[in-house]
């Protein structure tokens, strides 16, 4: 890898925003060359020791908003030791937590700091071991953190910054307790800075208890991502579901789809189906062990895999580039989950397809997301697979657009309103949506 030359470091923006040599040119190695809209608010307000309160979700570039000010921070203090932790991000599942590890390797490599990474599913031991050096970052998912406590592997009265990623997601995967105990293990005085996509009820509470005065900023996936996103309906009867899908893979040869599965079982099912069928294929969830989630996901990711059968939570994070198809086997009971899932696709201004494949019986989670997002998904009968389950009131093929027009759209002329409504995130959507 080329070293940035003087030049370029010193009139990168980066630098401008405050960041040190050594983290600029780990930014520049990764190739970066401008803050997002994040990153650009969040550093100089974490650079300044301000506690933050952040509406980011991921593919805004948050992670780095964060962790580079969080470094350029701790470079100047003294270094960890003896199970002291001095930076602790705690993130909701164990996928998030191993790539925010990653980021904070990467951009603390040409820096003298030391992080791990902590999370459950895998032995206890080893974290234990490395643990006793202490951690200058420490990332870890609330529960194995909270185990690594309770045996004095770590000092956490000495956490100079706390980071709550997706705080949100952790609340709702139930982890407020053990995120108050940790809380308890915290010095009062540190710096605090919390990431949410949404702002409810229960997150504003957590917030108000955490922070102190803290900068409020606000970030939405870049546009022009989400703008490349070809979104399309297809209806059709919950029963024949997977062998719909199974035909829309072989008749467009998609060589790389994530499939999105409300249900473990139902994942597991649809991948041992396919893969009967000679299509590749395997299941990440809660209940897959950690070396099976991973080999899953190296699968897909170098190809061997063609298909990926995935739940709302492991799925959750995962950040790989230039997807090219997304499906929605069963529509998320969420609302704003759809958002998350069509967020896998159209990155980095690679052109993007989310196909949802629905049922009479999801027509109510359909006008929940539809009323989100603020556009009719464009409807797309698929010939031999025409629903004959129909709901009442029936699931309207029109695509919004008045009766008579049923299989219009192929949905590209309304892809661009539907991403472009998407991409304004879940907190605008939300007040409609409830
Ligand atoms: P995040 O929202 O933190 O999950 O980041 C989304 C993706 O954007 C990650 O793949 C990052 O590596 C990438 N990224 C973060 N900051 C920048 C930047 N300033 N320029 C280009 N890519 C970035």
């Amino acid at each position: 890898m080329p070293v940035p030359s003087e030049e370029a470091l010193s009139s990168s923006p980066f630098t401008a925003l405050g960041l040190g040599r050594p983290i600029v040119q780990a930014v520049l190695e990764k190739g970066y060359t401008t803050p997002s809209p994040i990153q650009q608010q969040c550093i100089p307000a974490v650079l300044e020791g301000r506690d933050v309160m952040a509406a980011a979700q991921t593919g805004t570039g948050k992670t780095a908003g964060f962790t580079l000010p969080m470094l350029e921070r701790l470079r100047h203090g003294a270094h960890a030791r003896n199970n002291i932790v001095r930076a602790l991000v705690l993130t909701p599942t164990r996928e998030l937590a191993a790539q925010v590890g990653e980021n904070v390797a990467a951009y603390s490599r040409h820096l003298d700091l030391r992080s791990d990474v902590v999370f459950g599913g895998v032995k206890v031991n080893p974290q234990m071991m490395r643990l006793r050096r202490g951690a200058d970052v420490l990332v870890a998912t609330p529960g194995r953190l909270m185990d690594l406590a309770q045996q004095n592997a770590v000092k956490l009265d000495r956490v100079e910054i706390l980071v709550l990623d997706e705080a949100d997601r952790m609340l709702d995967m139930g982890f407020i307790r053990d995120i108050q105990k940790i809380l308890a293990l915290l010095p009062p005085k540190r710096q605090n800075l919390l990431f949410s996509a949404t702002f409810e009820a229960s997150i504003k509470k957590l917030a108000t208890g955490l922070l102190h005065n803290p900068v409020q900023l606000q970030a939405t996936p870049e546009n022009r991502t989400a703008a490349t996103v070809e979104h399309v309906l297809h209806p059709c009867d919950m029963d024949r579901k997977p062998e719909l899908l199974g035909h829309l893979i072989r008749s467009n040869d998609w060589q790389q789809v994530l499939v999105f599965s409300r249900t473990k079982h139902g994942a597991n099912r649809i991948a041992e189906r396919l893969t009967k069928e000679g299509i590749e294929a395997a299941a990440i969830h809660g209940n897959k062990s950690q070396g099976a989630r991973t080999r899953a996901l190296a699968g897909f990711k170098g190809g061997e895999v063609r298909v990926l059968v995935a739940t709302d939570i492991a799925a959750r994070g995962i950040d790989i580039h230039q997807l090219p198809h997304v499906v929605n086997l069963d529509l998320p009971n969420q609302a704003e989950d759809y958002v998350h899932r069509i967020g896998r696709t159209g990155r980095a201004g690679h052109s993007g397809h989310a196909v949802s494949l629905v049922a009479a019986e999801e027509h109510e989670l359909l006008r929940a997301i539809e009323r989100m997002i603020g556009n009719p998904l464009p409807r797309q009968a698929v010939p031999g697979f025409e629903p004959t389950v129909l709901s009442a009131p029936p699931l309207d093929l029109s695509g919004g657009r008045g009766r008579g027009g049923s299989r219009s759209g192929g949905g590209r002329s309304a892809a661009g309103a539907v991403a472009g409504g998407a991409s304004r995130g879940r907190s605008q959507a939300r007040p409609r949506s409830r």
